[in-house]
């Protein structure tokens, strides 16, 4: 039976962020997941957006070539051109990606557990007992990021996702799209009911893909005939269709009660994820970092105060308008007004909020160590 200070479940991007961080701080960590090979049934397109790309260290061989349009499609195909003067978004090679943090968790001490799976855990004595396949090691603190069903969440009592849209995408090489790389984004009700449908085509890979509520619609099905439809914009005729990918994506925002003295949430499980854009990456890598900082405090003080600043209620606030767009998004089903939203689209003010919606820098909040102390604080004041 092994020891850690950290056992951390799931080797997505958000714990393999956290696990190399912690290994960098000297902590005995354990990553855990249930894939053999982290190239395995990967759910997400991986478009990263200006802001992570300039914070954060993603290797440059990861990342395929930067992508400036976004071409804005009516339930009646009618585009609309949003082009940038940065290089906004670039697909992320992500089988790569996840394999190079792999290696940078090894090179900082972190133990590797494929193809096992998290059972459950027990609590004695301040020492926390993970079952994991046919196996148990004890831990001082567990990390669940596990993914949007997280079943680290309910073992911790902590909040659970509720509220998902389900994506679905085909990846393909040697598809052809005239013009330079681009992002289209298509608004259907029927294809993708209260998200979008999309091509992600960087020159080098496309990702074809649609994502909706899935109580509204049938996705395999709905990629089907989205493919059939776009078929005059994206020539496939040559392509070879190299992975698919699917997954659910949780929309309402940000979860509340996210950490407690046994663990907390990272990434999806944490409900991490833009409910206006679904975009979930660079939370990831910015929730892990503040909780890499939080978790490292919290086992050198011994002080529970150290986590109350781990708290979703501090993101939150700032998904406001981003959770009343998400409201208005599930409820928008007629494909007549969204044509006439897509149509007012070509007034300049509303022009530029749907290029702040696709160029704004805004992303995951960053947490300084002064807001986070200031809200402990707040809730635990020093006597
Ligand atoms: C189709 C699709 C496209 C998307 N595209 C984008 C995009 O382009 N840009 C963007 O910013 N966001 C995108 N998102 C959202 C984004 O991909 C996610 O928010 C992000 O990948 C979540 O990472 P994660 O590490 O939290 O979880 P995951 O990547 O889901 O990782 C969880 C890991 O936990 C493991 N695991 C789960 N349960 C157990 C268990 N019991 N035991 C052991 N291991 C376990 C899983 O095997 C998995 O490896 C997309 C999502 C989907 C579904």
């Amino acid at each position: 039976m092994g020891n850690y200070d950290v056992t951390i479940i799931g080797a997505g991007l958000a714990g393999l962020q956290c696990a190399r961080l912690l290994g960098r701080k000297g902590l005995r960590v354990l990553l855990v997941d249930r894939k053999n090979t982290l190239d395995q049934k990967i759910h997400t397109t991986g478009i990263f957006v200006r802001r992570t790309l300039l914070d954060f260290d993603i290797p440059d061989d990861c990342l395929g070539p930067a992508i400036k349009h976004v071409t804005l499609y009516s339930p009646a195909l009618r585009s609309m051109e949003f082009v940038s003067e940065h290089d906004e978004f670039r697909i992320g090679r992500m089988g790569q990606l996840y394999h190079r943090y792999l290696q940078q968790c090894l090179l900082a001490g972190v133990e590797w557990l494929p193809e096992t799976s998290y059972l459950g855990y027990d609590s004695t004595n301040g020492k926390l007992t993970v079952r994991l396949g046919d196996d148990e090691v004890t831990t001082r603190y567990l990390i669940g990021a596990d993914g949007a069903r997280s079943r680290v969440a309910r073992d911790l009592q902590l909040d659970q996702n509720r509220e998902w849209i389900v994506g679905v995408e085909s990846v393909y090489e040697g598809a052809v799209l005239d013009g330079p790389p681009r992002l289209l984004c298509f608004l259907d009700p029927e294809l993708a009911p209260g998200y979008i449908a999309w091509i992600a085509h960087d020159g080098e890979e496309a990702h074809l893909g649609v994502g909706g509520y899935s109580a509204n619609f049938d996705p395999i099905a709905a990629l089907e005939t989205f493919r059939s439809r776009v078929a005059h914009i994206i020539d496939l005729r040559n392509a070879k269709q190299i992975e698919r990918r699917a997954g659910y994506i949780p929309v309402g925002g940000v979860l509340r009660n996210i950490a407690n003295t046994h663990g907390l949430l990272l990434g999806d499980a944490a409900g991490a994820v833009s409910p206006l854009t679904a975009g979930g990456l660079d939370p990831c890598m910015r929730l892990s970092a503040f909780a890499a900082q939080v978790v490292g405090e919290y086992l050198s003080s011994g002080n529970p105060q150290a986590l109350s600043a781990y708290s979703g209620e501090l993101f939150r606030a700032r998904f406001a308008s981003r959770l009343w767009a998400r409201r208005i998004a599930a409820n928008l089903n007629q494909r007549q007004l969204i044509e006439l939203g897509c149509a007012v689209l070509r007034f300049p003010l509303i022009n530029r909020i749907a290029r702040h919606v696709f160029f704004g820098r805004g992303s995951f909040p960053d947490v300084s160590q002064e807001v986070a102390d200031r809200y402990s604080e707040r809730l635990c004041p020093k006597s």
